[in-house]
């Protein structure tokens, strides 16, 4: 059956790099890719339009698809809107309305990028990490929260960190299955000595493990995880943590490859709906330029087809064809070097269409 995507290019470069994701779906779908694909608006350019950055029609059109592609939204225009009709507000509306709880960020150094990165070449060249980040639940939601006056006058600001045990089965679930299909190796990340809540994330991760045990588990807490992040990051293949952790780190692990421009990510839900964006935002400050790099939206668009079409094949094929335009010295401006050919956003994606 024809599978659904629903396009959102939202604000900024999003337009952009989106345009060239579309031409890279587009070249698939002449190759055999059954999949349909209706654009909606998202962010300041629904707000503009509609009054509202995620209007109904959009939530519609994601809701009914199979997976939902996402540019970036947000900019200078929209800043001084109230908080609620900000552009940020429709991306935070998915994640919830769809129920995202898994949120896949990979972090991967191209040997030939790996210039880019402000750590030593050796640390990083080759780096391939999946973080794994719980994204609906946590501190970030938990209740009670808030900032209220004490008797004594001073004021108190309180968040909760809360976890049940089918959140914490549910996300590491996902992990496990990942690292089947990758490195074998899962490694939890938790303050387990510290806070109890965190405790029993490690009492559940090691009873899910039970049946898992084809993967290797290990603990780290994430003082430690941060530490050896910078220190020696190839020593991880998944790692698997709470919303709030997992935030920090996965920041930390993107720029280990020193370039934002480059990298995907994936929000998933419980049906294996999954809403794929690159990690980095709208960049008004390069938006209608045409040199905004779009491979970290073609890689999503790699990420899409592993993660909610069933077409890993495909997903390879994107993977080798921004390798090879990366061999053949073909850079945009934030990854460009001495002796390598500069390129716009358009002539990247068509170099990456051409190496399918
Ligand atoms: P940003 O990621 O948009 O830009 C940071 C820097 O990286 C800028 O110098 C930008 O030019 C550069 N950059 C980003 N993507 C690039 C690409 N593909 N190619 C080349 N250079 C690139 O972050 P910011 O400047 O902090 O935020 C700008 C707007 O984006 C804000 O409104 C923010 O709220 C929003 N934002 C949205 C998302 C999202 O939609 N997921 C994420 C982060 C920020």
């Amino acid at each position: 059956m024809t599978k659904k995507i629903a396009v959102l290019p939202g604000d900024g470069i999003g337009k952009e790099i989106v345009a060239e994701a579309v031409k890279l779906i587009k070249a698939l779908q002449a190759d055999g890719l059954d999949v349909s694909m209706e654009e909606g608006l998202v962010g300041g350019s629904a707000y503009d339009v509609t009054g509202s950055p995620l209007p109904e029609a959009t939530l519609k059109l994601a809701r009914e698809a199979d997976a939902v592609l996402l540019g970036a939204v947000g900019g200078y225009k929209w800043e001084s809107l109230d908080i609620s009709l900000r552009p940020e507000k429709g991306l935070l509306g998915l994640r919830k309305e769809l129920g995202l709880f898994a949120n896949l960020r990979p972090a991967i150094l191209y040997p030939q990028l790996a210039d880019a990165s402000t750590l030593k070449p050796e640390v990083v060249s080759g780096l391939n990490i999946m973080i794994v980040r719980e994204l609906t639940g946590g501190i970030y939601f938990g209740q009670p929260r808030g900032v209220r006056t004490l008797e004594n006058g001073e004021r108190q600001g309180y968040n909760t960190l809360v976890y049940s045990e089918s959140e914490i089965k549910r996300i590491t679930e996902v992990a496990f299955d990942i690292a089947r299909k990758r490195g074998k190796k899962v490694c939890s990340v938790d303050k387990a000595n510290v806070l109890e809540c965190t405790e029993l994330w490690r009492n559940v991760v090691n009873e899910c493990h039970k049946g898992n045990s084809d993967i290797e588990l290990s603990h780290m807490y994430v003082d430690n995880a941060a530490m050896q992040l910078v220190r020696a990051p190839k020593q991880f293949d998944v790692m698997v943590t709470t919303n709030m952790f997992g935030d920090i780190l996965s920041d930390c692990a993107a720029m280990l490859t020193g370039s934002i421009g480059m990298l995907p990510s994936a929000s998933l839900n419980e049906k294996g709906q999954g809403m794929y964006e690159p990690i980095h935002g709208s960049a008004p400050d390069i938006a209608g330029k045409n040199i905004a790099n779009p491979l970290a939206t073609l890689l999503s668009v790699a990420m899409m087809l592993r993660y909610s079409l069933d077409e890993a094949a495909m997903a390879d094929r994107i993977e080798k064809a921004v390798e090879k335009v990366l061999d053949q010295g073909l850079r945009t401006a934030d990854i460009w070097s001495t002796g390598m050919k500069k390129v716009s956003t358009t002539e990247m994606g068509d170099a990456v269409v051409a190496a399918l």
